[in-house]
């Protein structure tokens, strides 16, 4: 890591020169939005104050929970004290967010404040291995083709980004991205753009800018005392914020693979044979390993048997919980008392060097130890299915206190004894007004003793009232009856889109009602096309389509409730097929379990969030003016808690009123490309 002399010198000042600093600061942040329209901005109170708040948590170096309604400019709100404050103090910071579209537009925001600000800051977009080119395997790859072929001259431009190459076809980067860097061998190592991110992302005096993933990986890191990936700094910001829970649930999630611990169960065995210790049979462990298989599959077969007999089709056993018997539990405890055992001795008799195999075992060892503690440890244990294949799953049941420690505990961690201060935000934190109770206890916040910041949200500069309308479908079958119901959607759905000539997006809350629906509209109605997205990962082609295509129509779900940013009139009609309920799992059941009404504390937040992030993809500028038409019957039974959480009030119940909103307000002009 590189030394820094400013940040040292800013450590060392003392009390009255530092609170001296602090003024400065203060004033130069508020001096910034009370001239914002200077730099390009309109005045935003809701931006100035989240801008002072930002400049709170820096001085107090209390965390800060604070939320910004689409629109705020959340982005330049802490951007601002943060690099005023980094050109004050030297202090460099993380800032994570959910998707590499987010770290590149916040890496273009830096690049417009360092030049307004002049104030020069390094930055780094820190991007997983599978986004960069490998020289080693572009040289394999261009080696067998012909000489006349395009690639060879598309990937002599020196660069290695994925976003250099936007027309790069999926199969074709497979072959060249970096797999596993062989740092140490590789001759090209000096121009390599992976491995230079790598290096400076533990030493840069500026900004790193990474996603959830990578921050809770080298959280975890830190706290375990392993190879750090970010470098140590005292400010964190996690915007997007609501996905964190998430995230640590898939970071802390493992697939049950019980048979890939035979490669090294056997290295071991041989290394110990060849010293004379001839004390374990392979084959005869191998045999229980196998068992165990057998035993974890036939308990697989009879949890989706046991659904079938309550008529849920086999496709839907996905998230279903898995319960161990007897004889699985027996095995696992037999086999991590084996691999422990053959530690012991590797790491007591070998000359070799064998941390490898040692490490393997080690965690190994604790799978089986998990397996062995069956539903009655820490662990909850469910069954995926892909192409009719069935793969079983575990994560720990209390991923808040996980969290906890990941992000609050600093007992244990390498940061300095002040510890890290963590700013969380997001459009969509809260459910009602000003409750952030649900995201707190999500991430181990409600734990926190002291040293936490709650601040009230800042609303929407957006006009809601007048520009947005809510029309709530009562007229429609429950979801319950799927048939009958999806019948009735697809009718729905045709008359919504009429109404409004196009110009809307649909979400539904699964791929299989967005297939029946597509199947029965088709891919137009009249003039207006229909897109559906994509089955691969990218969906920029078919984003960039219904952007501008304008009176088309988008069939969406997944990541599109919250990854779609289209200001203008293409985005006006917002339909929401099923209000968004999660998907009942273990882990959520584990989570209502918890709780006396537990539906009502962990099943209705969930929806009230992911439904104000779809309804956030409506209004994107202070001219857009649209409808969101929610098509689900129990819109009634929640209508109070969904008007205390969505920022659009009004809510119409006819088509007569919907109809009359749209024609006032000029939705359903047909838009001439
Ligand atoms: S340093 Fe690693 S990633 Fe870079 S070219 Fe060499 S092997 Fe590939």
């Amino acid at each position: 890591m590189s030394f820094n002399f400013l940040s040292l010198d800013y450590d060392l000042l003392g009390d009255y020169a530092r609170k001296e600093k602090m003024k400065e600061l203060y004033s130069k942040i508020d001096d910034y939005f009370n001239n914002s329209i200077k730099y390009g901005l309109s005045y935003r109170e809701g931006q100035h104050n989240m801008a002072l708040s930002v400049f709170e948590a820096i001085e107090s170096k209390e965390h800060l929970i604070i939320e910004a309604g689409v629109g705020i400019g959340k982005s330049f709100a802490y951007l601002i004290p943060l690099i005023y404050f980094f050109e004050m103090s030297g202090k460099s910071f993380i800032i994570s967010t959910s998707t590499i579209a987010l770290q590149e537009q916040l890496e273009k925001d830096i690049n417009i404040i360092s030049n307004q600000l002049n104030i020069p800051v390094d930055v780094v977009v820190a991007k997983g291995m599978s986004n960069f080119i490998c020289f080693n395997r572009l040289e394999e790859f261009l080696s067998k083709l012909k000489d006349d072929n395009q690639f060879i001259k598309i990937f002599t431009q020196n660069k290695q980004d994925r976003k250099d190459y936007p027309g790069i076809k999926d199969n074709v980067w497979k072959q060249i991205n970096v797999e596993k860097c062989n740092y140490f061998k590789c001759k090209n190592h000096r121009n390599c753009e992976f491995y230079k991110r790598r290096e400076l992302m533990k030493s840069i005096n500026g900004i790193i800018i990474c996603n959830h993933d990578l921050l809770i990986e080298d959280l975890s890191r830190k706290s375990n005392y392993g190879k750090e990936l970010l470098q140590k700094v005292d400010y964190i910001v996690c915007d997007e914020a609501h996905n964190l829970e998430n995230k640590v649930r898939s970071f802390k999630t493992n697939e049950i693979k019980i048979r890939n611990v035979k490669i090294p169960l056997r290295n071991a065995i041989n290394i110990l044979s060849e010293i004379g210790n001839v004390e374990y049979d392979y084959l005869k462990i191998e045999e229980i390993i196998d068992n165990l298989y057998t035993q974890i599959n036939d308990n697989v077969l009879m949890t989706i048997e046991k659904l079938k007999k309550v008529n849920i089709e086999v496709e839907d056993c996905n998230g279903l919980e898995l319960v161990f018997d007897e004889q699985t539990i027996k095995l696992s405890n037999m086999i991590k008392n084996i691999l422990k055992d053959i530690n012991d001795s590797i790491q007591i008799h070998s000359n070799k060097n064998t941390e490898e195999i040692e490490d393997d075992l080690n965690e190994y060892s604790k799978m089986f130890e998990i397996l062995s503690s069956g539903q009655n440890g820490n662990y909850l244990f469910w069954i995926e299915r892909r192409k009719r294949r069935n793969y079983v799953y575990c994560a720990p049941k209390n991923i808040n206190t996980i969290s906890y420690d990941l992000f609050f505990n600093n007992n244990h961690s390498f940061y300095r004894l002040d510890g890290k201060t963590f700013i969380f935000t997001s459009a969509t934190l809260s459910v009602g007004k000003n409750n952030f109770k649900y995201f707190m206890q999500n991430i181990g916040a409600d734990l926190v003793q002291n040293g936490l910041t709650l601040e009230d949200s800042y609303d929407s500069p957006y006009d809601y009232e007048n520009n947005a309308i809510i029309y709530s479908c009562k007229d429609i079958e429950s979801p319950k009856n799927k048939n009958k119901y999806l019948k009735e959607l697809v009718q729905k759905i045709k008359e919504l889109i009429l109404i409004t000539n196009g110009k809307a997006l649909v979400l539904f809350t699964s791929k299989s009602d967005m297939k029946y629906v597509y199947e029965h509209i088709g891919n137009k109605i009249g003039n207006i096309n229909i897109y559906i997205q994509n089955d691969g990962s990218s969906q920029d082609t078919v984003k960039r389509k219904f952007k501008e295509d304008i009176n088309s129509v988008l069939f969406s779900t997944g990541i599109f409730w919250e990854g779609i940013d289209i200001k203008g009139k293409s985005l006006s009609n917002l339909i929401i097929a099923r209000l968004p309920f999660p998907i009942v799992d273990p882990i959520m059941e584990y989570k209502k379990s918890l709780n006396k009404n537990g539906f009502a504390k962990v099943y209705i937040p969930e929806m009230l969030i992911k439904l104000k992030q779809g309804v956030g993809r409506l209004i994107r500028s202070e001219t857009d003016k649209g409808i969101v038409c929610i098509l689900d019957s129990r819109m009634d039974k929640y209508e109070k808690r969904i008007k205390e959480t969505l920022p659009i009030k009004k809510i119409v119940y006819s088509i007569e009123d919907l109809k009359s909103f749209i024609k006032k307000n000029k939705i359903d002009e047909w838009v001439m490309k």
